[in-house]
């Protein structure tokens, strides 16, 4: 059976861009999509600054803007009555149907020379031995030196490798559908994110008079009548978002996904590394997931090659994945980690949104470090304090 250099599991956006950069590096990759393209995906669809500059460097941009993607300059927070707009000191959002996204992505794997990808192809199980991988798939076995598990947040890769952690008890679920809006009304320029007492909705502009709307949630707050009634019910508890929709029509059915966090005990093994959700997820609401997987995929890409070239593939060659990727997640996690908590104490959430919404330069820092351009360590405890109002 002839060897490739890697098997990768997942064709979504993590997949597609660790198989591109690793054909960059002339090597040879099968990606295993277990999907058709096109295909919908429960995802909010804004890709923050430093995953539209992956993108950029992919050279992906284009086709991706041609598709319909919005630019979007910021995020606007709005707590009740209290709101904040912040603009990226860098660069620009992208709001981007998953449809076209993953689809452009499948298109450039197709096109790329050094990148099988098969498509309706699902990973089974794999072994692995001294030399490399074997992996069996509903498409034959397939052999490589090394595997990558980018197969999202329920992966199948990560629970065969044991790296699978058992989760702290989150129960907050993603749901979401596109919606066609009412003549004379705007997709808008920023993300917006409404928080009430349970539930945080946001929308994203992703196409011509086009928005996603994102739901995090508790289970409970689903109710038992369908997704569709449910969405209908978080938009019509929040005027806003209620006035935005006035007149608007759904396009297709809602979905959902859940829980969202998922942990993990580490990111490689032995010949064998995790990306994107795969590598762990911790919730939606700063929307970095998609820029974190792209910036991590080339971190991915670079370490496995360097390894494959020098012959070593053991869980030690690999290491330098695991403390980069931590070094470039650690302040956007923290932060996510932080946003979280903030909501769940409402009368200090409002107060940070108003600080936010009086200090514009100060919410762009924060931005600034929630789209990677800085350190959370830049913020300083003056802004901080700034923040906190103390
Ligand atoms: C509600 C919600 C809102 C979000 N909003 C945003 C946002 O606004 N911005 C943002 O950047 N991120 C957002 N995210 C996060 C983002 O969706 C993910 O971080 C991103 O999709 C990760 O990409 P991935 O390639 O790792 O995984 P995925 O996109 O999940 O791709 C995994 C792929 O693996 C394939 N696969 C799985 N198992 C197998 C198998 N056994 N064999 C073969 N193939 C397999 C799947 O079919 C899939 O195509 C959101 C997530 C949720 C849930």
């Amino acid at each position: 059976m002839e060897q490739v250099d890697a098997v990768i599991v997942g064709g979504g956006v993590a997949g597609c861009a660790v198989a591109l950069r690793l054909a960059r590096h002339g090597r040879s990759v099968v990606v295993l999509e277990r999907g058709r393209y096109p295909r919908e995906k429960v995802c909010g669809e804004g890709l923050m600054p430093h995953g539209v500059a992956q993108l950029a460097a992919l050279g992906m941009l284009g086709p991706v803007l041609q598709s319909g993607a919005r630019r979007f300059e910021g995020i606007a927070w709005h707590i009740g009555d209290t709101s904040a707009i912040g603009r990226f000191p860098e660069g620009f959002g992208l709001g981007v149907r998953r449809r076209h996204l993953d689809a452009a992505f499948a298109q450039r794997c197709a096109e790329t020379a050094g990148v099988d990808l098969r498509l309706g192809a699902s990973l089974r199980s794999f072994t692995t031995d001294t030399a490399g991988v074997t992996v069996a798939t509903d498409d034959g076995p397939v052999r490589a030196r090394a595997i990558v598990g980018a197969d999202g947040r329920g992966s199948l890769v990560r629970k065969q490798l044991g790296l699978a952690a058992t989760s702290t008890a989150s129960r907050r679920y993603g749901l979401r559908n596109h919606f066609r809006l009412a003549a004379g009304r705007s997709e808008g320029v920023h993300v917006a994110v409404y928080a009430s007492d349970r539930v945080e909705l946001y929308v994203t502009p992703t196409g011509p008079g086009e928005v996603n709307l994102a739901a995090l949630c508790a289970k409970e707050d689903l109710g038992g009548d369908g997704l569709d009634a449910a969405l209908a019910r978080m938009i019509e508890a929040c005027p806003p978002v209620a006035a935005l929709l006035d007149g608007a029509s759904p396009v297709g059915e809602a979905g959902l996904v859940g829980p969202l966090r998922r942990e993990v005990s580490g990111v490689i093994a032995d010949r064998a590394l995790l990306v994107g959700d795969a590598a762990g997820f911790v919730d939606a609401i700063t929307g970095e997931g998609m820029s974190l997987a792209l910036v991590t995929a080339e971190l991915a890409a670079d370490v496995l090659h360097g390894a494959l070239t020098a012959g070593r593939l053991d869980r030690a060659a690999l290491a330098p994945y695991a403390s980069g990727r931590a070094r470039l997640t650690r302040d956007q996690t923290l932060l996510t980690e932080i946003i979280l908590w903030g909501i769940r104490h409402r009368t200090l959430a409002r107060h940070v949104v108003r600080q936010l919404g009086k200090h514009p330069d100060l919410f762009g820092r924060v931005l600034a470090v929630n789209s990677g351009h800085a350190a959370l360590a830049d913020l300083g405890l003056r802004r901080l304090a700034t923040l906190l109002g103390v």
